[in-house]
This record gives C-alpha cells, structure tokens and sequence, in this order.
C-alpha cells in the first residue's frame, strides 16, 4: 500500500509545493509508522491527508481519500465535553494553519458506524529545513477503554456511596480501609474514626472467631454470600445483619483484603417475628380463624376452627366454605362475600354454623377483607367464635328472670287476692307454665273435718279430661302427696311399681297423651295442715328437674299463705259484717234517747234563770251535741256501708257556706283564729249542702285538733275554670308519708294522736261525701310541721243546663 500516494484530485498535477513532500519523504520514517499500533497520520500544508498508517485507519472505520479528506479521517470530532468541533477548526486544522502544538488534548472522534472513540491528540508541525510549515503530523491515542473504566469506577463509587448497605473493605490484617455512607447509618461511625482502625470493632465479643472464618476464606478466595450473624454499632446495640464477603485482589491476582456488604435485616427480622407471634396467637386461639378466597374457598385453618368445626385442616383446605354454612343460612354467606369485595369489614354477627358432624352452632362472626400488597382485596378472614356457652347461659339467665318474674307476679296476685277459684287456677297456670308440663291440676281440698271434698283447676286440658278421674286420694301414688308426706318427681311414671297396680289414668279421654314425666308438690299451710296438691305430666320422659321442683314449692308456700288468708278473710269478714250491723243498730238505738236528752235540756236552757244550772245545763247540752254528732257519724258510716246514705241535691254559693263557717268558728274554738282568703268570686256548685258542710267541718275541725300548739288554721278558696277547690291547712303535727296513705279508710289513727280524741271516722265519711259528688280530696303534708287537706267540687257554670254527674244512693 502506497501511503505516501497522491490523492487522486491531484494527480496529474503538480503538488503544491513539491519541495514539502519531498521533505517528508525525505524523511521517510513511512515505514515505521505503517505497523504502530498507535494511530498516525499527516496533513500537507493544504491540510490534505496524505499518509496515514491501519491504526489510524481502524480508529476512523474508514479509509480517507487522500487528496480529498482534510484535517482528519473522522468525519466529525467532538470536545471531550461533546461538543461539535468543526473539522476546520480541529486541533490538527489549528497546527497545519497556525503551527500550534498540542499535547494531551482529549477529544471524540466518530467513526464511520456512528461510534464514538475518546483519544488523546498530539499534533504537530512539519518543517522544512528553513523551518517553514509544510504540513502537520498527528499522533491519536485512544483512551476509550480507560475511559469507561474510569466510569464503571465512578459508577461504582456511586453505588458504593449511596447504597443502603454498609459497604467495606479491610486489608488481610482486618483493618479498615474503605467506609461508605451505608455503614455509616447503620454502625454509626464516621469514615474518618473508622479508617485503619480493626474491623473486630463491630464484631462482638462471642463473635471474633466468626471474623477468623471469614478471613480464613476470603484468604483461599472463597465469597461467603448472605450469611446472617449479628455485629455492633459504634454505642454497642447488636444489629442483626445480613452478610457477604468476597475476597479483593490485586492485578496479579493475589488475594489483598475482602469487602463486605451489609444489610441491616433488623426490620426483616422484625417482621418475621411479628409474622411468628401472629400465627401462634392464630394457632393457639380459641376461636377459629379461617380465611378465604374471593372466591370463597379455604385458604387457611386454624386448631380453633377444627375444634369448633370438627374438620381437620388437610379436609378442608381448598374446598369451598360453604360446608360449614347451612342451607338456610346461604344467602348470609353471599352478602357476607359482597361486603368483603366492598372492603367492609363485618363484625359480631350471631350466627349459625354446622359442625362436620351436622350439628348446628351458634357462632359470633367477625369477617375483614385480606388485602395484598398493593391494596386489592383478595380474601377474607373470618373469626367465628362459638357462643353456645354464651346462648345456653344467656337462656338460662332470661328462664331465670322469666321465673323470677312470674313467681313476682303470682306471689303479689296471690296475695292481694281474696278469691280462692281465682287463687288455684293462677298457680295452677303458672306453675304448668314454669315446668313447662303439658299440663298441671291443683286438688284443693274444701273438706271440713274428716270427710273428702275436693275441688281443682286445670291449666294446659280440658275439664272434661278429670272429672272421670278416680278420686285422687285413693291411687298409692297420690296418698302421700295427699298427707304431705314428700314432693315425688318421677321421670317415667310408667316404670313405678305404683303406677301399674293402682294408678288408674282411665278416665283421660281417648288419644290423650301418656304422661311419662310426673311431679306431685302438697300444698301445706305453715300450720301444716294439707290444703292439697299439684299434680304435673309430661308425655316425655325426664322432663321435671330439681329446679322445677323448687319453683313449684316455692309457689305452693306462697298459695298455701294466700289459701290459708282467704279462710282468716272470710272469717273476718262475717266478724266485720256483724259489727257493722252492730253499730247501725247500736247507733240508731242511741240516737232516740239522745234526742229526746237533748230536747229538755233546750226546755231547762230556756226556763233557767240561776247562773250555776244554766251553767251546767249549757255544758251538758255541748256535750250531748259532740255525742249527738258521734252517734250521727257512725250512724252515717253503717249508712254508707250498707250503701243507704241519701243525698239531697240543690245549686249553692259554696264561697257562702264558707263565710258562715268563718263566722260561727269563734264560737266554737278559742284557741285558734281561722285565717281566710275567700276571694269575691261566688264558687256555685251541686250537692247535698249539710253533707257537704259536714264535710268541711270535719276538716276544720281536724285542722284545730290536730295542732295543738299553734294557734291559726287558714282557710282558702279557690274558684277555676272546671272546680272550686277549699284548702284547709294547719301548722300542727303533720303526717308522714305512711300515714297520708292510710287516711282516708276506716278507724284509721296515726300513731301520733295519744291525747287528742276521735273514732277516725270523720276523714273516711269526709272522702265518701266527696267522692260521690265527683270531687277529689287529698292531702299535702309533712310530719311535725303541719298539713293541708284540700278538695274539689265540679262548678256549675252559667248557662249550664245539664245535670252534673253525681252518684246518688237510692233512698230506701
Ligand atoms: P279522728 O280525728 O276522729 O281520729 P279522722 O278520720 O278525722 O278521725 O282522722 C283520721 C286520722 O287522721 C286522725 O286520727 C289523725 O291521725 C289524722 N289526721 C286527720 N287530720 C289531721 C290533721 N289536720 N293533722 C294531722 N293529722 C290528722
């Protein structure tokens, strides 16, 4: 190959200076340069490329033209910055024109394929013997490859610096020689406290001969990849760490040091741990924890859920969840699911799950989402915890507070009841009903001395049921109920030896079922006498347990109470009956001679003139009035009793009946002044007048008696709308609650009345009169500090035409 060749441009044509190129070939170093593996090639003084050498050719991709390429074989060069430099203005084009030298200078050269090749440029002038320029040689060296070392190290010292890891280095000996930012975080020393220090100071103590190992392989050339151990901060915390050790090695080869990468694994570790806890709490919970797909099939199972559920794990694992769920509750298991895809969480619904054996269990179930994760809801978990301990109790307790309710509710009827046929069919019912019996009797025995009689109630069969039964006192099995003997509870009445020699159930009408379970409790007075029994079947077997046995007895104490009252009632009420029959005669046989005392005593009052007989006369005639007003209130009482009080009605000016009560009471009491406000409207109403002036004077005169330490009573009234209401009040001994209670009923006297006479009819006839002509009475009071009574009347307003509601006895 003719380097040295004429570009084909100037061929034929003399060069430019044949002077110059002859130089150059004078100095025929051609050969030298043919072979360098390093690039060269030179320009004339036109700039035009005319000798190059294959280096140079392998560094462009190209063969130049010569004569035709100037400057440079590259058609594009670049700064070592990248950019552009025109081909005019390139180094060598500087040199050839302006004799510059250059050394060292960096640019990029593209080649043909578009590659780019970062070299080192050396040009340099060619002179003539007279030291003219002639042209220019180039020396090009590439430094591609060192060049991209150079960046695969930076890259590396990148990575190394801003890797999370603790990336170091140490020598054979274990001393530090490299630190980065990652091992700064995680041991906490600066770069400069650790640098040549041992690396043992980040191992801890039981942990040194681990480090000879390491050493011992990373000397035979051996990496140690991922190896989990624990090292030291620089304040001595233990990180657990994951570790890899590989040796480095110099150029030749041999083994100088190791590097090692660290990872903090605390976090990891952390999580697994947290992973650990949870599944044992899921394995070792008492509920079952299941999850599932969205699909609804088993993904998990826990020992809860075979407890609960029966299924072992292997059996259910894949198949759908469904089995534990029963037909009728299906639907629940959809919505359950569309909840979940919703993201909604479910929690503590009461429900029925089956166990693998069929059975049914009450279950509280709480079901959330399971989300992976990038957030899509991908299962469910289900907590069911089974509540059939919680259901039995909770039964028991509502049983409980059922029992307690009606045993309340019996006990209080019972007692307030006087009705014996009312008495024996409530604790009939409600002992059937508490034993859940099919049925219960209650043989009450209303025999009088020695002789049988027996009545009884039924609750839960028809009457028509017993009324052929055999006379229950005969069968051995009734007797010793019947003599109070003992409660007999029998689980199968049919396998007692009694049963089948005496017990006749004959008489219970076709199809009636047998009784199997039987439970007979006496009714025994505290007295003891037998008052009789209940009797309760059942056509199952074991139906009566001790509890109901307690519940019956319970009752039957408490009817027996109640049965035993109704004889002491009726007994006291034919007592009452002739007592009142006593004070009606007893009253009306006083009244004549007191009449009659009463009229010559007014004939002595009128003729007497000496002082002293008219003196007692007129005391005598005071008190034949008090007793003639005594003898007219029982004599009103057994009336109104027997129902016989007769009224007479007629319109009056109430506020006037008042006025001339205000005006006679000084007459009458001298130890007290009546203090009234009265008011000027006129309060007219309908009514029996000395009926209901007795009234009031009762409650005056109540007022006056009743406080004897002070010295006014007051007197009010008020006229409204729809009533006229009078208020009597007193600062006198006052009532307690207790007592305002018992006021108004028949002889009753407070217990604070020792001195101040009464028969405590006067507040009872009082409320009677009230009473019958729609008015109310009652009373406020406090006890020591006096009371108000106060009633009402219906007013008769004006243009009222229709008769006020008053219930009038009939006259007889
Ligand atoms: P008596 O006054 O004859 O005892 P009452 O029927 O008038 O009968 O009264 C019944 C009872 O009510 C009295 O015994 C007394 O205990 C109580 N009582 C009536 N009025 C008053 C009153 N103003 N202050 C305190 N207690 C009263």
């Amino acid at each position: 190959m003719n380097l040295f060749a004429q570009p084909e441009s100037s061929k034929g044509s003399p060069p430019a200076n044949p002077k110059e190129d002859e130089a150059i070939t004078s100095i025929d170093l051609r050969h030298l340069f043919e072979d360098s593996p390093v690039a060269f090639y030179t320009c004339n003084r036109e700039g035009y490329i005319n000798f190059f050498n294959k280096a140079a050719v392998e560094l462009w991709g190209r063969t130049p033209e010569l004569g035709k390429d100037r400057w440079c074989g590259s058609t594009r060069i670049y700064s070592a910055e990248g950019k552009d430099i025109p081909l005019e203005e390139c180094p060598m084009a500087k040199t050839v024109k302006y004799g510059k030298i250059f050394t060292n200078l960096e640019v990029i050269v593209e080649r043909q394929d578009g590659t780019l090749r970062n070299v080192l440029v050396f040009p340099r002038p060619i002179l003539d013997e007279k030291q003219n320029l002639i042209g220019a040689h180039n020396t090009i060296v590439d430094i591609t490859e060192q060049h991209s070392g150079q960046i695969k190290q930076e890259t590396l010292s990148a990575i190394v610096t801003s890797s999370d890891d603790a990336i170091i280095s140490k020598d054979l000996q274990g001393k530090i020689t490299s630190w980065n930012l990652g091992a700064e975080r995680i041991f906490k020393y600066k770069e400069e406290e650790v640098i040549g220090k041992n690396i043992t100071i980040l191992i801890p103590e039981e942990r040194r001969n681990e480090e000879d190992l390491i050493l011992n392989n990373v000397k035979s050339g051996r990496r140690i990849d991922h190896f989990e151990t624990v090292r030291r901060d620089k304040y001595g915390r233990e990180i657990p760490i994951s570790l890899t050790v590989s040796p480095v090695k110099d150029t030749k080869g041999k083994v100088v040091g190791a590097s090692k990468v660290a990872r903090d694994i605390s976090d990891r570790l952390q999580g697994e741990q947290k992973q650990a806890v949870l599944s044992a709490i899921v394995e070792s919970s008492d509920d079952a924890i299941i999850s599932k797909t969205l699909n609804g099939s088993i993904m998990s199972w826990n020992a809860g859920a075979q407890r609960i559920f029966g299924y072992t794990e292997e059996e259910v694992i894949g198949k759908p969840v469904t089995i534990l769920v029963p037909d009728d509750r299906l639907e629940e298991e959809k919505k359950i699911l569309e909840n979940i895809k919703q993201g909604k969480r479910i929690n503590h619904i009461q429900t029925i799950r089956l166990h693998k054996n069929g059975r049914r269990i009450p279950i509280s179930l709480t079901v959330s989402p399971i989300k992976d994760a990038r957030g899509n809801i991908v299962g469910a978990s289900k907590i069911s915890r089974d509540i059939s301990e919680q259901v039995r109790t909770q039964k028991e307790i509502e049983q409980y507070a059922e029992n307690q309710q009606v045993l309340n509710s019996i006990g209080k009827s019972i007692s307030e009841n006087m009705d014996v046929q009312v008495i024996l069919q409530k604790v009939t019912d409600a002992t059937t009903r508490l034993t859940g019996a099919d049925f219960g009797v209650f043989y009450y025995n209303t025999a009088k001395g020695t002789e049988e009689a027996f009545t009884f109630t039924i609750s839960g069969a028809t009457r028509e049921a017993f009324v052929n039964f055999d006379l229950p006192r005969h069968p051995d099995i009734f007797r010793p109920t019947f003599e109070g003997e003992a409660i007999i509870r029998l689980d199968d009445i049919r396998q007692d030896p009694h049963y089948g020699k005496n017990l006749s159930l004959t008489g219970l009408p076709e199809g009636s079922p047998p009784i199997v379970s039987y439970l007979a409790v006496p009714v025994i007075t505290t007295s003891g006498e037998v008052l009789g029994g209940l009797f309760f079947g059942h056509h199952k077997e074991g139906m009566f347990t001790k509890d109901h046995e307690e519940i019956v007895e319970n009752i039957a104490v408490q009817a027996a109470i109640s049965l035993d009252n109704t004889k002491l009632f009726e007994r006291v009420k034919s007592l009452s009956a002739k007592k009142d029959e006593f004070i009606a005669l007893a009253s009306h046989e006083l009244k004549t001679p007191l009449t009659t005392i009463k009229g010559y005593l007014q004939v002595l009052a009128r003729k007497e003139k000496d002082q002293m007989s008219e003196h007692f006369i007129n005391k005598s005639l005071y008190q034949v009035n008090k007793l003639n007003l005594l003898v007219e209130d029982l004599l009103h009482m057994s009336r109104i009793e027997a129902g016989q009080l007769e009224f007479n009605l007629e319109d009056f000016d109430l506020k006037q009946m008042l006025m001339g009560i205000t005006e006679t009471f000084g007459y009458s009491h001298k130890s007290h002044s009546l203090i009234h406000d009265l008011g000027d409207t006129p309060a007219l109403v309908r009514g029996d007048k000395q009926r209901i002036e007795q009234a009031i004077y009762n409650l005056v005169n109540n007022a006056v008696k009743y406080s004897p330490k002070a010295d006014k009573v007051y007197l009010k009234l008020e006229v409204n709308p729809e009533e006229v209401c009078v208020r009597i009040k007193d600062e006198g001994i006052g009532l307690s609650k207790e007592q305002q209670k018992k006021l108004f009923t028949r002889f009753y006297r407070a217990e604070n009345t020792e001195g101040i006479s009464g028969l405590g009819i006067g507040l009872y006839l009082t409320k009677q009169i009230i009473d019958r002509h729609s008015g109310t009475i009652s009373v406020k009071s406090t006890l020591g500090e006096g009371s108000e009574f106060f009633f009402t009347l219906p007013k008769i307003k004006k243009n009222e035409k229709e008769k006020l509601e008053i219930k009038v006895m009939p006259e007889t």
